[in-house]
């Protein structure tokens, strides 16, 4: 069968057609700049050229539309007619409650909805896409899978916050993490390289990007997350604070006078290491200034790497142990010195990494140290391909 995975976000649509026969990528592409001047969409066949095309795009229907023309086109296309998609599988931010992917219903629909409120910027362009897919490929079976889904293995100590119990009820307030598809994928990952399955290991993954969180994860289950409520918990990422004292809060609310909005837009935009540094939101621009000797630079990035560090032992405590440590995403699989640097010193634990087996790039490799207790890897995240799995085992169910 052939699927197709969507990920709509509030300006974007990306896409990849798999064939699952062989788990292979047909095509991939972006269409970007949604809504506003300059929008294009960039199409990846695979084994072809790319296809870039410029046009006017007002809204998330008309991407599909072109993301399924191009994956038609005489010359840059993969298949020859729509029906070849046998289902579609949508990456969606904010799933409540779902713990797992679900086919695509009228109640999936109003509960995705409901959960807006939750994650103004994902879910409803998430919900357009899945409403176009229906204009455009009425029958098509859809699928639905959470980044929420996999932390609702978290026990109720781990997810509930130590506020009035009521007014968490209220108003659904918990952890409910992020990234989740991916700390999954990887985890697996990391269980079939090492031959065990995954229920018998205990394993932290970092997923560092922009955003980042780190898991703990036990009996295959999520058992705690670094992000929360919302994706701003946790580690110090490239534009989001991570965790501050929350009282900083309303005391800069009332010092500058920020609303509400305001104060949203200082934690997610302004802070990480681009708040810190003054410089950039990305790890590469933060290296290069810090080899120049810039001292805030050294700071973001000590500050960020202090946070990794710091999760990495407290859930290495949660799990009384660990067997098995995964980095992932941009940051994770492709800077050397960031992975360097956060198992420095961690030799207690059973962590160390191999100098040169860490010189690797956006491949997978195992990095152990000889000797060292804790086995280390960098994995490639394949989000797309988890949902693509699950959209598969949902629809010949
Ligand atoms: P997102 O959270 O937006 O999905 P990614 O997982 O794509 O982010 O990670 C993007 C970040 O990864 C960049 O901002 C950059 O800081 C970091 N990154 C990517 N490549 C490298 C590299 N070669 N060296 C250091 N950092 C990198």
């Amino acid at each position: 069968m052939k699927i197709l995975v969507l990920n709509c976000g509030s300006s974007s649509v990306k896409y990849q057609l798999f064939d699952m026969e062989d788990e292979s990528v047909l095509a991939k592409g972006l269409v970007e700049r949604i809504g506003i001047d300059g929008s294009v969409l960039t199409h990846r066949p695979a084994g072809k050229e790319k296809l870039v095309r410029e046009t006017e795009i007002p809204d998330h229907k008309v991407a599909i539309r072109l993301c399924l023309e191009a994956l038609t086109d005489p010359d840059y296309g993969v298949i020859k007619d729509y029906s070849e998609i046998g289902a579609i599988g949508h990456r969606i931010v904010h799933g409540g409650t779902f713990p797992h992917s679900v086919l695509v219903d009228p109640s999936t629909k109003k509960a995705i909805g409901e959960l807006e409120v939750l994650a103004p910027l994902h879910n409803g362009p998430a919900l357009r896409g899945i409403e176009a897919c229906e204009a455009i490929l009425p029958g098509t079976p859809q699928v639905t899978a959470f980044d929420t889904a996999f932390h609702q293995g978290m026990p109720d100590y781990a997810y509930t916050y130590s506020l009035p119990y009521e007014l968490c009820q209220k108003h659904l307030i918990r952890r409910y993490g992020a990234h989740g598809t991916s700390h999954q994928y990887v985890a697996l990952r990391a269980a079939a390289l090492v031959g065990k399955p995954l229920e018998e290991l205990k394993v932290i993954t970092c997923h560092l990007g922009n955003g980042s969180s780190i898991t703990a994860i036990k009996n295959a289950k999520s058992y705690d997350t670094s992000m929360g409520f919302t994706p701003l918990a946790g580690l110090t990422m490239g534009t989001r604070c991570g965790d501050i004292d929350p009282a900083i809060v309303p005391f800069l609310m009332e010092k500058e006078g920020y609303t509400p909005a305001e104060m949203d837009q200082v934690m997610n935009r302004r802070s990480g290491v681009l708040g810190v540094s003054g410089i950039s939101s990305d790890f590469r621009d933060i290296e290069a200034a810090m080899a120049d000797g810039n001292d805030r630079a050294r700071l973001a990035w000590e500050v960020f790497v202090h946070s990794a560090k710091k999760y990495i032992g407290a859930y290495a405590a949660l799990l009384n142990g660990l067997d098995i440590l995964v980095f992932t995403a941009g940051l994770g699989e492709n800077s050397i010195s960031a992975r360097e640097a956060i198992c420095r010193d961690m030799d207690f634990l059973g962590i160390k990494i191999d100098v040169e087996k860490n010189q690797v790039r956006g491949q997978e490799r195992e990095i152990t140290a000889a000797g060292a207790r804790v086995r280390t890897f960098v994995i490639p995240t394949n989000e797309e391909l988890m949902i693509a799995r699950d959209t598969l085992s949902l629809v010949q169910a």
